[in-house]
């Protein structure tokens, strides 16, 4: 099957639409110009210390983004009952994976939290109580993009947690609720996986370039489809997308953090893919700027 590449020709220039937020309900950080939304595809955790296609990829959106005041993550590796947001000073790095080789478990990234952000968040989202919780830390579904976007590791990142109980509206709509943040200078990640079926992956087909089974190809197509048609509903319904929407979502966990990211486009504010590529036949890199 024939794939298109959307890494490059895409215009990539910020649209600065005027957005409605509650500037005075947060106080921890200025006022910025609208910081762009990410949904990253962040697949192995190696991708955190490999230099690879999609590390050299994340490594340049580090440099292409405006420097953000803080990263708040929604990642597909901390799914919790109610909703939660780290408020420690100094999140710990979590190696929450197993069988990979020992320099993985080795990282520390020692980025700073933000305590003061962390409440101001969890004041401005009125659809749920967000818990202010100190054990979590920073998982792998951060880490490993973090790392390489900001290295230096001196710019403060949250993690925003995934109700799991929740149906795919409440994640989209609660996305939403954090839309002032981007007008602080938060860049706000998703991250997970589009395609994600871990019981199909080609496991001797890892190595070879952009092995996708039809399936996965097709419904990657079509999220791209609706993501650029900004049908956003199509997205939030995902089970009614047949069978290949089926085997790609076997579980929504590294779906979720794809509608977070939605429910904060603005009106008229464009989305570019990056890593558009499939991994061990049941697996797509496809990520998503938007703004
Ligand atoms: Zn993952």
């Amino acid at each position: 099957m024939k794939r298109r590449h959307f890494l490059l020709g895409f215009s990539s220039l910020p649209i600065l639409t005027p957005v409605m937020n509650s500037l005075s309900e947060l106080h921890a950080l200025p006022a910025s110009d609208t910081m762009p939304v990410l949904f990253v595809g962040h697949g192995s955790p190696m991708n955190g210390i490999e230099d690879n296609e999609f590390s050299r990829r994340w490594k340049k959106l580090g440099e292409e983004v405006p420097v953000p005041k803080a990263v708040l993550c929604i990642s597909a590796h901390w799914l919790t009952k109610g909703t939660h947001i780290t408020a420690m000073e100094k999140p710990k790095t979590i190696h929450d994976f197993g069988g990979f080789p020992e320099e993985l478990f080795k990282v520390q990234y020692n980025a700073p939290g933000s305590p003061s952000l962390a409440k101001e968040t969890s004041e401005l989202v009125k659809k749920t109580n967000v818990g202010l919780d100190h054990d979590w830390g920073l998982d792998h579904g951060t880490w490993s993009i973090t790392k390489q976007m900001f290295p230096k590791a001196d710019i403060p990142v949250l993690q925003l947690s995934i109700d799991y109980a929740r149906p795919p509206q409440y994640h989209y709509d609660l996305g939403k609720e954090l839309a002032a943040l981007r007008n602080k200078g938060v860049l706000i990640l998703g991250s997970g996986n589009m395609v994600h079926n871990l019981r199909m992956v080609a496991w001797d087909k890892l190595d070879a370039p952009e092995y996708g089974f039809d399936w996965a190809h097709e419904i990657n197509a079509s999220f791209k489809k609706y993501i650029t048609e900004r049908n956003h509903t199509a997205l939030i319904n995902y089970q009614q997308l047949g069978n290949a929407a089926k085997l790609a979502i076997p579980t929504p966990d590294h779906y979720y953090p794809l509608l977070y990211t939605l429910g904060l486009q603005n009106k008229n504010e464009q989305t570019t893919f990056f890593n558009d590529k499939a991994v061990g036949g049941s697996l797509t890199m496809t990520s998503v700027r938007i703004g």
